[in-house]
């Protein structure tokens, strides 16, 4: 896989970009939500600038990736129409481990009734604004906030099969714990296959690490550290790529919900979100 990268890669510079969508390895023509991540330089104009003699100089805005050549599968947790749709939503499926569990949940909300999958959902939008712009090719688990599920056993599928780079799922968490603040990053754990192993604990310490400096509280009331080792989470267990789940905070406490109400601040969710995720593709 790095050598087609790097093959890729070669093939851009010298102005060939048009093969590098065809050599990923995705796979992923089915799967949902796909977005294209990335302009091409090709498709947009009928007649394509000559290939330059040498590779241009990189500025410091510019993506130096080759567009495409990482994969981010962003999971927006729970959906608008989970909660009319119960039947449908708590039919049992796979969760990993032996165990079975709902195909879905439909999340919290504020106490002013701004619910999870709303925020969910925004946020995963600005996250993968953010990283398309940075040349990922971003694969979302839900691209509108009125369906119901996908039940969590598909969400674990679409990072699969996208053999994506990180998948990250997006929550908010609910308690009514007095005084419960502050986000918390969980991962698999034990872990159930290499990508659980490091690569998926690596990506939640440089997700825990970017929300903190990016000025947010790490949960006081669950995990340690901002961090949750967890065997009880189906997308986490189920999943074969390095993935980690975010609880953004909790919507419950005042002072979050107040941040997760306003669009600036699920844009500094967001921002801080997409800059980890770009830190741990290197
Ligand atoms: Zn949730």
């Amino acid at each position: 896989m790095v050598a087609v990268r790097v093959r890729a890669g070669f093939l851009a510079i010298t102005g060939l970009l048009l093969l590098t969508g065809c050599e990923s390895p995705v796979g992923d023509a089915a799967a949902p939500g796909v977005s294209t991540s990335a302009p091409s330089p090709v498709a947009s104009s009928s007649s394509p600038p000559p290939a330059p003699a040498t590779p241009p100089p990189t500025s410091s805005s510019a993506p130096v990736r080759v567009p495409g050549s990482k994969v981010v599968v962003l999971d927006a947790g729970h959906n608008g129409g989970n909660g009319s749709h119960a039947a449908e939503i708590n039919k049992l499926v796979p969760a990993g481990r032996g165990e079975m569990k709902p195909c879905n949940t439909t999340g919290t909300s504020t106490n002013a009734g701004y619910p999870e999958h709303a925020f969910t959902f925004d946020v995963t939008q600005r996250v993968g604004a953010a990283l398309a712009a940075k040349g990922v090719k971003v694969v979302y688990t839900r691209t509108d906030d009125k369906g119901v599920g996908p039940c969590v056993d598909k969400r674990a599928a679409t990072g699969n099969s996208a053999n994506a780079d990180a998948v990250v799922s997006i929550h908010a968490d609910g308690s009514t714990a007095s005084g419960s603040r502050g986000f918390h990053v969980a991962y698999s754990s034990p872990p159930l296959n290499a990508q659980q192993g490091e690569p998926s604990t690596r990506l939640s310490k440089t997700l825990r690490d970017g929300l903190r400096s990016a000025g947010f509280p790490s949960a006081n009331y669950i995990g340690k550290d901002g961090l949750a080792p967890r065997a009880d989470l189906a997308g986490l267990n189920l999943s074969t790529r390095p993935a980690a789940l975010v609880e953004c905070g909790n919507m419950r406490n005042a002072t979050e919900a107040a941040s997760m109400t306003s669009a600036d601040g699920r844009q500094k969710y967001a921002d801080a979100i997409a800059a980890a995720i770009e830190a741990y593709l290197g």
